[in-house]
């Protein structure tokens, strides 16, 4: 019998289109009056415009949040708080903004407010990876779990398609290893499906018309079922894999586990069967490693890590990092086989769907003539 134990942590949010209008109303209603709003350097624009909502509710913009939260970063970020007189932060963008909301909540116990642009997922979630001396070290407190999550359709329409994708597939990674996790519970299955088969259905919506507000929509609902997947369960090999490219070859995050995640669930698929059929159900294809790939390509999306700058003489320094604190995995993590797995990922070897399984012959009657 399966069995498990379930943590839940709390935090509010609020979904729908034109909500940034109500961010001043939910920073007092969690206590802050005068945020430091944050964003990445290409994002000021979007932090501008959420600075100029929340009005006199605005201490100062800080728009150097940069990939994989640097502590030189959050230090500077920390004593522009200081210097404005901030007691909330609100992180306005995606992972990488929210990260260094969450650095510096941690450290100030100032209440943090997201308003999420990318489906990364770090908006709903206890977890934090910091960068100090080139190493990514990662921790998890309930300091750390944002108190409001104001989610704005609106706000992701400038995300750029190849972004879109690539962010969309990192949160469908969630959702697919929520499916086979070791703590995994009826709800976060129902969590997994249906932020796959939305996020599925709002790439190809999308696809067919980039002004489709509905299918943006979906990707946003999505990436919140897939974050609730990520805060909620224990994640496995892909994303060990994707960490471990991230942090140790300064691969790019959501493009990273656009091209591993096929290969993972190929991986894993003989070990989780009942996962992988779920996911092609969601999916609305007939093989998830394989289907999942298909989709990417139609979608213009990377399909090889070599693009992405990883070569194939890294694999096995890669493969040594990856199985050497294994996370928790339906198939045992075997270098042989992770070296066999990050090869085809950088190659960009076409996952091959299985062969279709025919029904047994009936077998010939056997009639003996009487002569
Ligand atoms: P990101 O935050 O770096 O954003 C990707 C790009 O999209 C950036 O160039 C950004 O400026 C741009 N962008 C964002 N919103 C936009 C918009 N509305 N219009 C146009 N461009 C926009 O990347 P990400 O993939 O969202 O997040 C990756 C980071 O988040 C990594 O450091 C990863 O480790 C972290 N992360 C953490 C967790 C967690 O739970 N702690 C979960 C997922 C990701």
């Amino acid at each position: 019998m399966h069995s498990f134990e379930h943590d839940s942590d709390t935090s509010r949010t609020v979904f729908g289109t034109g909500t940034v209008s109500r961010v001043a109303d939910e920073l007092r209603r969690m206590g802050g009056r005068r945020a430091l709003v944050l964003s990445t350097p290409g994002q000021r624009g979007l932090a501008t415009l959420v600075a100029g909502v929340l009005g006199d509710a605005t201490a100062g913009v800080f728009d150097g949040a940069v990939a994989h939260t640097p502590v030189e970063v959050t230090e500077v970020a920390l004593a522009r708080a200081t210097e404005v007189g901030a007691d909330s932060v609100v992180s306005v963008g995606g992972g990488s903004t929210t990260g260094l909301g969450k650095a510096l909540a941690a450290r100030t116990g100032m209440p943090h407010l997201v308003v999420p642009t990318t489906y990364a997922g770090s908006e709903v979630t206890s977890l934090l990876g910091e960068t100090a001396g080139g190493e990514k070290v990662t921790r998890t407190g309930p300091e750390i779990l944002p108190q409001v999550v104001l989610y704005d359709v609106a706000l992701t329409t400038s995300l750029p398609w190849p972004v879109t994708v690539t962010s969309a597939v990192n949160a469908m990674a969630h959702a697919v290893e929520a499916l086979y996790a070791p703590d995994r519970t009826a709800d976060t299955d129902d969590l997994a499906s249906r932020s796959l088969g939305t996020l599925a259905d709002g790439l190809s919506a999308l696809q067919s018309d980039a002004d489709d507000l509905d299918a943006r929509a979906d990707l946003l609902l999505g990436a919140w079922l897939a974050g609730r997947c990520l805060a909620t369960v224990t994640m496995g090999l892909h994303h060990k894999l994707c960490h471990t490219l991230g942090g140790s070859f300064g691969l790019p995050h959501a493009a990273t586990h656009t091209v591993v995640l096929p290969h993972a669930m190929a991986h894993n698929a003989p070990a989780a069967p009942a996962a992988m059929a779920t996911a092609a159900a969601s999916l609305g294809v007939d093989d998830a490693p394989s289907g999942l790939q298909a989709l990417v390509a139609r979608l213009g999306g990377p399909t090889d890590l070599h693009r992405l700058g990883f070569e194939l003489a890294d694999v096995p320094r890669a493969a040594d990092l990856a199985t050497a604190r294994p996370y928790p995995n339906p198939r045992p993590v075997e270098h042989d086989g992770i070296v066999g797995l990050l090869t085809h990922a950088t190659e960009g070897t076409t996952i091959p769907a299985p062969a279709p399984t025919t029904p047994a012959r009936t077998a010939t009657p056997q009639i003996e003539e009487n002569r």
